[in-house]
């Protein structure tokens, strides 16, 4: 479930300046697909299209099969999770940050998606120190604690498909490969597009796509790419 098909799509933010120039990939359901390239290259607009913020030139997108332009971009974007790289979290306990990824979830659910993610000991606090103000206990969160709130909100969403943006760039390299590891249980048996810059943080893609200017320049699988390159 969740299969995704950018077939031939054409994106401008400006009619004049087309950002995509033809883009067709495939991830099929569970599978994981990464797309690499230079800054500016039009990879965070592949997500922003997925998630229906804009509307395509030309082209299409699928998600099972079914257009998405014919679909309610509510409920496209709630079979959607995404780890961003900056997480912004509410000015909430880390137990109400987590239990926003799903309001229905059970004390226990949001518990064990805290304990996967290893966030369990600070569930009861706030995420920042200027919280204090409000007479609450509250502390302040690194890059990666926030990336793993992140991670605990998607593990409870547990939506099919998994939408992973730089989410380890802003972390220095001991912390990425930590998060690298929570990421990796999230996206199991989840459909999962990777975006970074950078071939060497992206760890088991069963496809790995180089974007640039907003053309599909090489795919293949990790090795056949460092072999290339
Ligand atoms: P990447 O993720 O590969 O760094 P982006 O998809 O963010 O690239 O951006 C691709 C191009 O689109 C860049 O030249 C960027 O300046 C431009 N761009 C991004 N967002 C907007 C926007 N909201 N309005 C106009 N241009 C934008
Ligand atoms: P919800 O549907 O849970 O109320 P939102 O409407 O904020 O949450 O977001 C729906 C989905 O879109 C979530 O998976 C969220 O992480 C994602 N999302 C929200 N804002 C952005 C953004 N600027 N870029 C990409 N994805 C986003």
């Amino acid at each position: 479930q969740g299969a995704i098909r950018f077939e031939d799509v054409r994106f401008g933010y400006d009619p004049e300046r087309q950002i995509l120039r033809g883009v067709s990939f495939e991830v099929p359901a569970g599978k994981s697909v990464a797309i690499v390239g230079p800054s500016g290259a039009g990879k965070s607009t592949i997500s922003r299209l997925l998630f229906r913020f804009y509307d395509l030139d030309s082209g299409r997108i699928t998600i099972d099969g079914q257009d998405i332009s014919e679909v309610r971009q509510e409920s496209v974007r709630k079979s959607i999770g995404i780890v961003p790289q900056d997480t912004v979290l509410f000015n909430d306990t880390i137990r109400y940050n987590i239990r926003y990824g799903r309001p229905s979830a059970s004390d226990e659910e949001v518990q064990k998606a805290a304990d996967l993610a290893q966030i369990s000991r600070f569930i009861e606090l706030l995420p920042d120190g200027f919280d204090t103000m409000v007479g609450e206990r509250g502390l302040k969160l690194s890059g990666g604690e926030k990336q793993r709130v992140a991670i605990a909100r998607t593990l409870l969403k547990s939506p099919p498909i998994l939408v992973l943006d730089e989410a380890t760039s802003a972390l220095d390299t001991h912390t990425e490969q930590d998060i690298q590891s929570a990421l990796q249980l999230v996206s199991r048996h989840r459909t999962t597009l990777t975006i970074a810059h950078r071939l060497s943080t992206i760890i088991d893609a069963d496809e790995i796509i180089v974007l640039r200017a907003g053309v599909i320049v090489e795919r293949g699988s990790h090795r056949d790419l460092l072999q290339s390159n």
